[in-house]
């Protein structure tokens, strides 16, 4: 509100004309003071006029003086600018009911709700550019044509590619067999089993894991519950990379091979192997160590 008064108007004139009409008053509250109380009392009559007649008019004189100050002021003031910075909606500000109707206010905080959600999305638009996963057409433009190809697009890499990254990444581990079908067209899912401790059902989306599926070999009480699947689908959620997807999916892979020890590994906070019934079903993404759901924080 301030704000919006500050256009055209001269603050500084504003308050000194705010103390002529002070000034004003109360010059014009001693007229009628000076009427209501009367002549005072004097030797004589005439005497006793005199004065009331002086009084009277040197009062109506301030107030004229007043009055004069105060229609000079006036001029210095401005007017409030017609162009208002938020247009006719700004004219909301002059509402007398503000307590009732407190549109202005509300108006003005969705604005700047609008403001910081188009810089927020500004910038989240200019992250997701450059993680690109697919190069567009209409984003690389007509530069993309005189452009070598450096790689294909990881959206459509060869069903080849990525056996080879799959059958890489199996010897690299031979503890831990992996398995590769495509039985719904050119997507793989992977069958891994992790000694006699889980098998886990990976969901790829050429070289993108997809979704993730972890239970027991043959006990299920740590997978009952989904626990390592939730932690599998967090892990996922961990290993982002989305220009070196081979690289992601070796992480995960090694991510998930640590649970090979799970019946053998005490957490590595409390020291036990097992807390109500449940082994250490937590593994460290960076270091890899065990830990059980309720003592890794
Ligand atoms: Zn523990």
């Amino acid at each position: 509100m301030a704000d919006a008064m500050n256009v055209g108007v001269n603050l500084e004139a504003f308050s000194q004309a705010i103390n002529a009409i002070q000034a004003l008053r109360s010059s014009v509250t001693r007229v009628f003071d000076s009427l209501k109380d009367g002549m005072k009392n004097k030797e004589t009559l005439e005497g006793r006029e005199k004065v009331f007649i002086t009084e009277f008019q040197d009062n109506l004189q301030s107030v004229n003086r007043d009055l004069n100050e105060l229609e000079r002021l006036s001029t210095l003031v401005g007017r409030p600018s017609e162009s208002h910075p938020l247009h006719n909606s700004g004219l909301l500000s002059l509402d007398p009911v503000q307590d009732k109707t407190p549109l202005y206010s509300q108006l003005l905080q969705a604005y700047k709700w609008s403001n910081k959600l188009q810089y927020h999305a500004g910038l989240a638009s200019s992250l997701l550019n450059q993680q690109s996963l697919k190069r567009s057409a209409n984003q690389m433009g007509a530069s993309a044509k005189r452009r070598p190809k450096v790689q294909p697009s990881t959206l459509v890499l060869p069903p080849q590619y990525v056996d080879d990254v799959i059958s890489r990444i199996g010897r690299m581990f031979p503890d831990m067999s992996i398995e590769l079908f495509r039985p719904n067209g050119t997507s793989a899912v992977l069958l891994v089993t992790l000694g006699k401790v889980l098998k886990a059902i990976v969901v790829m989306r050429s070289l993108f894991i997809d979704r993730t599926i972890v239970r027991g070999f043959s006990e299920n009480v740590y997978s009952e519950d989904g626990k390592v699947t939730d932690h599998a689908t967090t892990a996922l959620l961990h290993y982002q990379l989305p220009q070196m997807p081979d690289v992601v999916v070796r992480s995960f892979m090694t991510w998930l091979r640590s649970y090979i020890k799970l019946f053998q590994t005490p957490c590595q906070r409390c020291g036990k192997f097992l807390q109500e019934g449940l082994p250490p079903t937590w593994r460290d993404f960076r270091t890899l160590e065990a830990f059980h759901d309720t003592c890794r924080q």
